[in-house]
Order: structure tokens, then C-alpha cells, then sequence
């Protein structure tokens, strides 16, 4: 990563894995428990008579001096139960954000002045947003590819290569990458390896485990899981990097609220539950969706809560079916108990990479077959 006097950058990719997987257990819990018990009890206060079940919401701006915290900016009791917990998941150490957003850019802050940032020619708008931003202020490179053909990914990495940013399943075109193969030949040019996680959850991918040096989610989606909160964050397992982040997160002041933290906590407890049943509708809805006469091509990794489906009709069709359905909500977003869906080439902003017919299908955790009833007589509309 090239050094410059104004941008920090960040330390050296160091040659030996930092920590054992798996992460802490959590405090006073026995140790080897399953990802869907760790997503119920980990972060919680100790069991002690008389304590809260729940870490409660800490609203405090500041603090009695000397300790730990001292001020409201940098750190929170209730944010930090989050962060065990989803630091327990993941197997890392978790810092939590204003938003997914505000993670992202807290990372891309930390790449040096001109430094080149490989990453996905289709994913999240957002990111790729703040990424051709600090291109145009000539403040980094960036070099975009399919982060699905691997092959691909390996030719443009080269010893320019300061930070690969993978984002898989990519939103909105659900295409997988091989973490694993990425990160290895990432580090072997000395890169850093970001993944962000928001649409696998680290109940069915855990990067860290994988190699990369820093997962990111927007926590506003699966991880919260009911459509009333902004939350974001990032883990890592290297502790020099995890004071790097959390120093710039003290510095820039993009933190979570307390209650936004509390709520993506709360979701949290039942994420697993709300994943099985989310996955086993898109599973079958996607099997279902395939033999539609109104459905050109189902985008559907195989596994996963979304499923994005590319309509015959064009992008007149993908307007139409939004505005069809009754039960599935018009609205952008996911993650959500409720189904959702929408046309993503709505949006301005989205990349030419995404087809214009395409509409991305949040699965909730409702009937399946209501969900179908609903879809399919809204998708014998547009042919019939
Ligand atoms: C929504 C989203 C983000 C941004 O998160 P916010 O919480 O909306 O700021 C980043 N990455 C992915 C994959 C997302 O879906």
C-alpha cells in the first residue's frame, strides 16, 4: 500500500494467520456450542443474580473519567454487546457503524493516497459509489472486475494490488465468489482482502475462516433483520488492524445509535430461525420461478434469502411486477421478515452490469405459499 504524508495506510498483511479461528467463546458459556446457540446467548451480561437477561440500552453521552470510555464517541456498553456478539459469529472482533455505508468508507478512508483498489464490477451501489468518488477527487485507483471468474480476479492482481474488495453473493446479480482462492493469492502480492457479507450472513459463510482481513455488513439488513434499523460494521481478527479501525471510527464519528445497536442485537437472537425458513422459501420459490413463462432467467446461487429473477417483458415488466403484488412490498432493501422486491435499475445509480429487466426478490419468512399465490398470479399478469 504506497505510504503518503496525509493518508494513514494501513500496516503491513502480516505473514502468519493473526488468531485461531473459531474466535472467544462466549464469557462463561461452555465452550463448542453451535452457531444457532452462540446467535441467542453470545453478548449477553453475566449470569449473575439480579442481572438483565438482555444488556440494556446505555444512553450516555459521556461518562465518569478515567475509565475505558470517558465520552460517548468512543464507546458504548449496549453497542458492544452487539459487537461480542457478532464478533462471535463471525470469529472476530466486531466494530460497529452509523450504517453499512459508513463501514465501507471507514476502510476505503484508510487506503493510501493513489493506491489501487481491485474490485467488483457489479455489487452494492453504494460502494461502488464511494469508490468512483475517491477515484474522481484523485484520491485512489480503482480496477473493476467479475469477482465470479476467478481467473479473472487472479490476472488483474498484480503488486499494485493494495486492497481487494469482494462483495458475494454480489448485490443484486448473486454472483459467488471463491473467497478463499482471492484472499490467497491477495496476500501472496501483499493485499488486503475485504468481504463484504451483508447477503450470506455469518451463518452461511464466515470470510475470516476463508482468509480475508476484514468482513463488512450492513447490519441494517439480515443481521437486524426487521427493517427498522441503520446499523453497520466491520470484523476483523488482526488486533493491530481492529485499533487502527476503531481510531478512525473514533476520529470520523460515524457510530452506531444505541438503540439501532440494541434492535440488530435483538434481530440477531433469532437469526438463525429467520434464515432457515428465508432460505427454504427461496429455495423453492426460485425452483418455482424457473418454469414461469414470465421469467427469462432465475439468479439464484443455490443457496441464500435472495433470488433475483431477469423478466421476458423487459424493463417495462420489471416496473410492472412491483406494482402488481399485494403481499410482497414494493420497496428497496432486504433482509427483512417481509418479502420485498423491486426493479434495480431503477435507481440512477445502479450499474450498467445489472440488467435492465432484472427485479431482486427479498425472501421473508412468511408462508411459502402465500408468497407464491401472490408472485406468480402478479407474474401471469404481465403474459397473460
Ligand atoms: C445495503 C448494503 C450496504 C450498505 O449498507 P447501509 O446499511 O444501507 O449503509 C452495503 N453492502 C451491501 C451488500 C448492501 O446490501
Amino acid at each position: 500500500m504506497s505510504d503518503s504524508d496525509q493518508t494513514p495506510s494501513l500496516p503491513a498483511v502480516p505473514d502468519d494467520s493473526p488468531l485461531a479461528p473459531g474466535g472467544p467463546a462466549p464469557d462463561g458459556l461452555p465452550a463448542g456450542l453451535s452457531a444457532a446457540t452462540r446467535a441467542v446467548h453470545a453478548g449477553r451480561p453475566a449470569h449473575v443474580p439480579d442481572a438483565p437477561l438482555n444488556e440494556p440500552l446505555t444512553m450516555a453521552s459521556v461518562y465518569v473519567a478515567t475509565g475505558d470510555r470517558e465520552y460517548g464517541r468512543y464507546g458504548n456498553p449496549t453497542w458492544q454487546a452487539f459487537e461480542a456478539a457478532l464478533g462471535d459469529l463471525e470469529g472476530g472482533d466486531a466494530l460497529a457503524f452509523s450504517s453499512g455505508l459508513a463501514a465501507v468508507s471507514c476502510v476505503l478512508d484508510l487506503v493510501g493516497q493513489d493506491a489501487l483498489v481491485l474490485a467488483p464490477d457489479a455489487a452494492y451501489q453504494g460502494t461502488l459509489g464511494q469508490l468512483a468518488d475517491l477515484e474522481m477527487r484523485g484520491r485512489l485507483r480503482s480496477r473493476l472486475v467479475d469477482v465470479s471468474d476467478t481467473e479473472a480476479v487472479l490476472a488483474a492482481l498484480d503488486d499494485d494490488v493494495a486492497l481487494v474488495w469482494i462483495e458475494s453473493p454480489t448485490n443484486p446479480n448473486l454472483d459467488v465468489a471463491d473467497v478463499e482462492a482471492i484472499c490467497a493469492a491477495a496476500h501472496e502480492v501483499g493485499a488486503y482482502v475485504v468481504v463484504d457479507n451483508t447477503f450470506a450472513t455469518p451463518l452461511l459463510q464466515q470470510p475470516l475462516d476463508q482468509g480475508a482481513d476484514i468482513v463488512v455488513h450492513s447490519a441494517t439488513k439480515y443481521l437486524a433483520g426487521h427493517s427498522d434499523a441503520l446499523l453497520g460494521a466491520l470484523v476483523t481478527r488482526d488486533e493491530q488492524l481492529r485499533g487502527v479501525l476503531k481510531g478512525r471510527r473514533d476520529l470520523l464519528g460515524a457510530v452506531p445509535g444505541t438503540l439501532e445497536a440494541w434492535l440488530a442485537l435483538r434481530g440477531m437472537r433469532t437469526l438463525h430461525l429467520r434464515l432457515e425458513r428465508a432460505c427454504a422459501n427461496a429455495a423453492e420459490l426460485a425452483g418455482r420461478l424457473a418454469r414461469h413463462d414470465a421469467v427469462g432467467r432465475v439468479r439464484y446461487p443455490g443457496w441464500g434469502a435472495m433470488v433475483s429473477i431477469e423478466l421476458g417483458g423487459g424493463a417495462l415488466a420489471a416496473d410492472l411486477l412491483p406494482r402488481k403484488t399485494r403481499l410482497w412490498v414494493h420497496a428497496t432493501s432486504l433482509g427483512g421478515v417481509e418479502s420485498t422486491l423491486e426493479r434495480r435499475r431503477r435507481w440512477a445509480g445502479e450499474p450498467r452490469t445489472v440488467s435492465d429487466a432484472l427485479v431482486r426478490l427479498s425472501v421473508g419468512v412468511e408462508d411459502v405459499e402465500d408468497l407464491w399465490a401472490d408472485l406468480s398470479s402478479a407474474l401471469d399478469d404481465l403474459v397473460g
